[in-house]
This record gives structure tokens, sequence and C-alpha cells, in this order.
């Protein structure tokens, strides 16, 4: 069908490429292209063989637009699927602009030097998408992502209006190190660290970080303690979901995690402020990632499930109603598969679908959009086909 390239090639990036090679139909060329060539080259050799997907390689700062705008003419891909962080975004998406090709990605743009995620720097792109004619997709990662479809699909299915809306990410696998994040340590630990807050009533409310926790029993995981974050997709869900009342987003921590975290943070090695240290200026987070176990090796160690999904509440036929619709992961099961854990395996499938949806025509509309602005059920189908298959319960438990 087409050609897509993706820029990053880290633990996201890696299960997608498996994905869209185990989907040659609509794949038919990838370009993988990074910072670091030889982790794409080394994906290459692995995925080759193995696969119709032709799968080519190349260097690219993604910083550096003009670059970027060079590889896109080289490449001649249908879109670009952008699997680096989020700094990167709104560079590649200048490129994109420029070359007029499709973008799709997973997190939104934050800037370096404030732990500060929010859309409107991306949305700020809407009419001039509009006006080039491509889409571009933001957040078709898990959460945002899955998160942000399973909501529309309730609102298609299931309400008239959905007026409460809890998103549960529990991640109950064991890597058995004292302390490890799941993905980039440097996002990970700037998401965990910054104040909290959720929508209710039309604004923000702000909380300190984990000031609110609940205990929750997750169906196929147990009963896990979760605390409240600020997550980028309340942003979007609370324009898109008419009727929409509240929206918090709770994820589950560890207490080993969270005590090594204080004592990181207390130490100041979390902090995104540059220090002089001999010499030389260095960032203590960055240092922090440089030390602690790069996400990609925790899959092999990594046993247990994570169960992440979203509580509505709202009214259908004048009644009011609660569904849970989740997805459960089996780390072990996905190393099997594709050599990674569940965390990047949940974010990794869904960005492939994106682009699928992206490159087939049918999530197609000129201008920047959010996953819950199309039509759920293409997605909701292709989950269930490229390996995470979602429930629906009834009257689930709610949180207080
Ligand atoms: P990794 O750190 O594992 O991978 C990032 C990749 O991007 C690396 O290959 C890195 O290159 C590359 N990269 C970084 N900077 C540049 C640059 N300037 N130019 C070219 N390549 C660059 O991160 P993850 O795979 O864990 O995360 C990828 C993205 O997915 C992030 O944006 C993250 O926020 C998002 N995410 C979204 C989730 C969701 O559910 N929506 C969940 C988890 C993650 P190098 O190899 O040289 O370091």
């Amino acid at each position: 069908m087409g050609k897509l390239l993706i820029i990053g090639c880290g633990g996201v990036a890696s299960v997608a490429i498996h994905k869209c090679c185990q989907n040659s139909q609509v794949f038919e060329e990838i370009c993988i292209a990074s910072r670091t060539k030889s982790k794409c080259d080394a994906l290459k050799e692995k995925l080759e063989g193995t696969t119709n997907t032709k799968i080519t390689t190349a260097q690219i700062d993604a910083d550096n637009v003009p670059a970027l705008i060079a590889l896109i003419k080289e490449v001649k891909p249908d879109a670009v699927l952008n699997l680096a962080l989020p700094y990167q975004d709104l560079h590649i998406m200048d490129a994109c602009l420029a070359t007029k090709v499709h973008y799709i990605d997973t997190a939104n743009y934050e800037p370096e030097d404030t732990a500060k995620f929010e859309y409107k720097w991306q949305w700020a792109y809407r009419q001039q998408y509009e006006d080039a004619g491509i889409t571009a997709l933001l957040g078709s990662g898990f959460d945002p992502g899955v998160t942000s479809v399973f909501s529309a699909y309730a609102l298609k299915h299931y309400f008239d209006e959905i007026n409460y809306i809890d998103i549960l990410d529990c991640n109950g696998g064991d890597h058995g190190y004292p302390f490890a994040t799941n993905f980039n340590p440097e996002i990970n630990i700037r998401e965990v660290s910054a104040k909290g807050s959720y929508w209710e009533d039309g604004h923000w409310v702000e909380t300190e970080p984990m000031e609110i926790k609940r205990v929750y029993q997750f169906p196929q995981v147990g009963e896990k303690d979760m605390y409240l974050l600020h997550h980028e997709e309340i942003e979007s869900l609370a324009l898109n979901i008419p009727g929409i009342k509240r929206i918090r987003f709770f994820m589950t921590f560890g207490q080993s995690y969270l005590t090594h975290l204080k004592c990181l943070e207390n130490v100041g090695m979390t902090s995104i402020e540059p220090i002089m240290y001999e010499g030389k200026e260095i960032v203590p987070l960055q240092f922090l990632k440089a030390v602690l176990p790069d996400p990609a090796s925790l899959g092999p160690r990594t046993k247990g499930k994570t169960n992440i999904g979203c509580i509505f509440t709202g009214k259908k036929d004048g009644q009011e109603k609660s569904i849970y619709i989740y997805n459960v992961c089996d780390h072990e099961a996905c190393y099997k598969e594709v050599g990674s854990q569940a965390v990047a395996y949940t974010t990794g499938v869904p960005a492939m679908i994106g682009a699928m949806l992206v490159m087939q025509g049918a999530w197609q509309k000129p201008g920047v959009y959010n996953v819950e602005e199309f039509d759920p059920d293409p997605f909701m189908d292709a989950l269930n086909q490229w390996g995470l298959p979602w429930v629906v319960e009834e009257n689930p438990e709610l949180v207080d």
C-alpha cells in the first residue's frame, strides 16, 4: 500500500516497527531514521527475512529541520511517524508541512527547559495543515491514544452524554530492579514529579505531586495504589467530549519506586535546571538517565501484566450508567512476540495503527486532530487484530 518514515528507534519505535513488519500489506516499505543509525541497522538486520516489508535506514538529527526536509524528499514517504521524543514534535511537524506529508505522533510537544506539556503549540498548526491538505494525528499511543479512542467509542455506542471519565493506568509488572523506569526515564520522571491536575466543571484543578491517592482492584492484576497525575489527553478530551464534568488520570506506583523517587528529588537529581560540573554544564535528570537501567533492558526481566483503561459515567436514554473499557497486556507475552515489555508494546501497537489508518485514508482529514476526533470503530477493530484486545465491563467498581 505505501511507505512510512519512522523517526526514532527506541523502545516504542522498536515495537511499532515490528508491528509494521507484521502488516506488510499496508507497510510495503519503511525507513527507520534516528540519531544513532546503528540501532536502526540492528533492527533492520533482525527483521529482514521475517517480513515482506522493505526496510531502509538513515541517520537524522530530528532537531535539524532542513536535514529532515531533505530526508523526507529523498525517502518520499506517504506519512511520517514520530517516535523520537516530545522535544522533536514541532521540528518534525515543520518538515512535514514543508514537504506536504502526513504526520503522526504519540506524545505532545514539551519545551526542553520547562516540564510543561500542552497541546497549544501543536494545535497552532491547524490552519497551516488544513491549507496544505495534510493530516496531523496527535497522540496515537496508549495514553494518550487508546484511552482517547475508548472515550470516542463509549460516546458513540454506549452513552448519549459522558459526564465523568477516570483514566486508570496500572502497571502490575515487576522487573526486579529497586528503581527503573518503564520508558524514557527523563520523560517519565518529568511527568511524575510535576504537579497533578484534573479537569472539573470547565477548569483545571491543580494538586501537589502525588497528593491524591486511591486504591483500586484491577481486573487480572489485583489491588494497587494509584496516584492522580496531570496527563495530556485530559486537555483534548475536555474539548472533544460534550457534556463532560470531570476527567481524572491515575497511575499506579509501588512503594519502592516512590521512596527512590523522593530520595532522588530530595538530593536534586530529578532537576531539569542545568548545573556546572567540573567545568561542564549538565542537567541532573539527564545524568540520572545515563545511570539508570535502559528501559529496553527491562524486557527480558519483567513479569506480570498492565491494565489500562477508562471508567465512564454518563447518561443513556435518561438513565445514569457506568462502563469500564480496558486492555490487559502481559509483559512476558509481549517480550516473546517482539522483544519488548508491555509498556513499549501498548504504545507501539497503537502508533502503528494510527499510521495505518492515516495511510489508508480512513483517518485522513486536512488539519491537526487528536485521535478521539476520528471514527473510533476501525481503530477499535485494529486493536483486537494487532494484539491489544479490549473488554467492556458494565457497572464496574468506581473510583471515589
Ligand atoms: P526512547 O528514549 O527509548 O527512544 C527515543 C528515540 O528517539 C531514540 O532512538 C533516540 O535516539 C531518538 N531521538 C531522540 N532525540 C532525537 C533527535 N534529536 N533526532 C533523532 N532521533 C532522536 O523513548 P521511548 O521509545 O520510550 O518513547 C518514544 C516516544 O513515545 C516519546 O515521545 C514518549 O513520550 C512517547 N510515549 C508515549 C506513550 C503513550 O502512551 N502515548 C507511552 C510511552 C512513551 P538515540 O537512540 O540516539 O537515543
